[in-house]
């Protein structure tokens, strides 16, 4: 007995504890039901730093160029030119920039330095200016049916078949005042807009009446955007319109109007634009970049300045001069580790250590994320697949 006293003591103990358990369970039970959904597990810590695995696959570049592209018309009875791009001619920009690697953002997103895309993919922003009925069309009146062959209506059937490529443009667009209807249609204004803005794309102002802002004061530009950003909240209220691009890409002389092309009041209404788009000709660098002319790149890409952002211009005519999609889709073939390379995290922004001296770091800390400077693996013969499927140059 002696021996087994213990053991017995333990077995109470455990009828005890057991007791307690179903009783416990029991008062569990007369509680709400809320209490009987399985909590769902904590998310898991978000990775503070990027792989060695996805540094060497992808060599992400958070610090490289992007191109902002510069459409206008989308039309099939007018030529290929510096205003208009046929819609087979542009389903085929879109083929050949998802084919490379790149997927749409909006302006806002790069500027804000929100780009949002999984490793080893580059952003690529479409942009479209003066709110042409050939970038959003409806087929009938009644607003039901999308043309196939309009801006939009591509981009939605290129997105139905890469559903990783989402139907994301920043439309520039030229409404109220004199202008005509955004997109020429009356009546269906406010419904494209609110449709743009479902589909993940942005509604920028292009100005009130297209002004040249050369030479126009502060509170001239004020007013221009005002207006601008009030007539498309006239057709829909909630629109955040935070991008801007300057009629021609005239930048106003006088320095007091050039900041009101970033921040101004006029008639009672104050606005931030957190992206002013230019005109043509080059890449621009991505926003987390020092600005002016620095490093190596200076002369050869704009540098990542939100309030000066440089477009790309496609034109087939001017396809082997600097300037054109044309020519720098050609150039990133060529010199794939100068464009902006995603490294799929939002906490950290991974830059080659050969970029690494163009990087901000004031506005990597804002952004309260972590800033990766790596070297990549050197290329070895065999990570190059396409020197030797071609037998090389040897
Ligand atoms: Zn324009």
């Amino acid at each position: 007995m002696d021996v087994r006293y213990p053991g017995m003591r333990l077995r109470v103990l455990a009828l005890l504890v057991s007791f307690l358990a179903i009783a416990g369970s029991g008062c569990r039970k007369a509680e709400p039901a809320r209490e009987a959904k399985p909590q769902p597990p904590p998310p898991p810590p978000r990775p503070t730093s990027v792989s060695d695995a996805i540094l060497n696959e992808f060599v992400p570049n958070e610090a490289g160029a992007v191109m902002v592209i510069m459409y206008h018309r989308i039309e099939a009875n007018r030529p290929n030119n510096e205003m208009n791009r046929t819609p087979d001619q542009f389903r085929k920009d879109l083929k050949d920039l998802y084919d490379r690697g790149f997927l749409p953002v909006t302006l806002r997103e790069y500027a804000e330095n929100r780009i949002d895309l999984p490793a080893g993919k580059s952003p690529v922003v479409l942009t479209f200016d003066d709110a042409y009925r050939s970038q959003f069309a409806y087929l009938d009146p009644a607003g039901s049916e999308i043309d196939p062959d309009c801006a939009v209506g591509i981009m939605e059937a290129f997105s139905r078949d890469h559903p990783d490529f989402k139907p994301k443009g920043t439309f520039f667009v030229l409404q109220g005042g004199s202008n005509p209807p955004a997109f020429g249609q009356l009546g269906l204004v406010g419904q494209k807009f609110a449709h743009l803005v479902a589909i993940g794309s942005e509604i920028g102002c292009h100005t009130l009446s297209h002004a040249n802002f050369r030479r126009l004061s502060a509170q001239g530009v004020a007013k221009e955007i005002a207006g601008g950003i009030k007539a498309i909240q006239a057709e829909l209220p909630d629109a955040q319109v935070t991008s801007l691009a300057i009629p021609y890409g005239n930048i106003p002389r006088d320095p007091a109007a050039r900041k009101a092309c970033v921040d101004g009041t006029a008639d009672g209404f104050t606005y931030h634009m957190s992206a002013v788009a230019l005109a043509a000709w080059r890449p621009t660098m991505a926003t987390i970049g020092k600005v002016g002319k620095v490093g190596p790149f200076a002369g050869q890409f704009a540098s990542g300045d939100p309030a000066a952002i440089e477009r790309v211009l496609p034109d087939p005519r001017q396809a082997t001069k600097a300037g054109t999609l044309e020519y720098y889709l050609k150039y990133f073939d060529q010199n794939p580790g100068l464009r902006y390379v995603s490294d799929g995290l939002d906490t950290v922004i991974a830059v080659p250590q050969s970029m690494a001296s163009l990087v901000d770091e004031a506005k990597v800390k804002a952004l309260d994320r972590k800033l990766q400077i790596y070297t990549p693996a050197p290329v070895t013969p065999a990570s190059e697949p396409r020197k030797s499927a071609t037998g090389g140059s040897g």
